[in-house]
């Protein structure tokens, strides 16, 4: 570990570990899993649910005197410009996911250099701050695409939270360093963490927290994974990463998962419609018992930026 990945380790504010919660801001018809059934041509005319059900977890972090990051896809800042605002003047940190939801492995470098170029302007434009964080879509960062970090830091993102250090069919850079560090670009073109490899910091990568059983890296905080796993089990793993570990979690949720009354597509397949449709009614229950029990803050914050 060299001292810059040391500055990024713990934050502690009343002697607890602060975490980083992430919320992705896109509607139920805009995920990868859907992209068949649901393709972006038709998304105009869809039920827009995003806008309501963001309000829902506002509120929900307000009750708990809580700040968040919101990773807002720039197709949905152009249709719902007062959400945006609304999550600014909150005290939350707008960051991007984009703007098209299309994954970046299905991307040129030249769309993707375009799609997150302009939604970063949009988003800046809208909340009148700088915006400094990019996720994915999907997670969809991966060995494969070696530009995607060049074209973010071209672009002015200062750090990405893209990499998802499991095995998993759609996404995942399993020896990824499953905790915040600066990513530093190597003789090849390639990107490394700055754990394993020297060369300039340049990029900060905040992978999604995963807990470390039996040599394997297993998903434990966010999305269809916090809706699958009792809460309990999900708390002990997280209480595990910021006890025995030392170390802040990143956590994720998307709008789309507090709300069991969306409409439900047809023929994505078994398992996505697993994914998508488990245990909506018990989000809410789950999130408010984990507000209660970790403390957290952005990931502008925790990084210092
Ligand atoms: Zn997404």
């Amino acid at each position: 570990m060299n001292d810059a990945t040391q500055s990024y380790s713990i934050q502690p504010e009343n002697q607890k570990v602060t975490n980083l919660l992430s919320i992705d801001v896109e509607d139920y018809f805009q995920v990868s899993a859907f992209e068949r059934v649901s393709p972006e041509a038709g998304w105009g005319a869809r039920e827009l649910r995003v806008e309501g059900n963001t309000e829902r977890v506002l509120s929900l972090l307000d009750a708990a005197g809580i700040k968040a990051t919101f990773f807002v896809l720039g197709w949905v800042a152009e249709r719902c410009p007062q959400l945006v605002r609304c999550i600014a003047e909150g005290g939350h940190e707008v960051a991007s996911h984009g703007y098209g939801h299309k994954r970046v492995g299905l991307q040129s470098q030249a769309e993707f250099r375009e799609d997150v170029r302009r939604s970063k302007a949009l988003l800046e434009d809208l909340s009148g701050s700088e915006v400094s964080g990019y996720r994915a879509p999907s997670y969809s960062i991966s060995r494969q695409i070696p530009w995607a970090f060049d074209e973010l830091l071209e672009a002015g993102y200062r750090y990405d939270s893209s990499i998802f250090p499991i095995r998993h069919d759609f996404y995942g850079i399993p020896d990824w360093p499953r905790f915040i560090g600066p990513a530093v670009k190597i003789a090849d073109g390639s990107w490394q963490s700055a754990n394993v490899a020297n060369g300039e910091p340049t990029l900060v990568e905040v992978p999604i927290s995963t807990v470390r059983i039996g040599g394997k890296n297993l998903p434990i905080a966010g999305g269809g994974y916090f809706r699958l796993l009792p809460y309990v089990v999900t708390r002990w793993g997280l209480q595990r990463i910021n006890r025995t570990e030392g170390q802040p979690f990143v956590f994720y949720l998307h709008p789309w998962e507090f709300d069991p009354g969306q409409p439900r597509f047809q023929g994505a397949g078994w398992k996505s419609n697993f994914r998508h449709y488990l245990n909506l009614d018990k989000t809410e229950g789950r999130f408010r018992r984990l507000l209660g029990d970790f403390h957290f803050g952005t990931i502008r914050a925790g990084l210092n930026l």
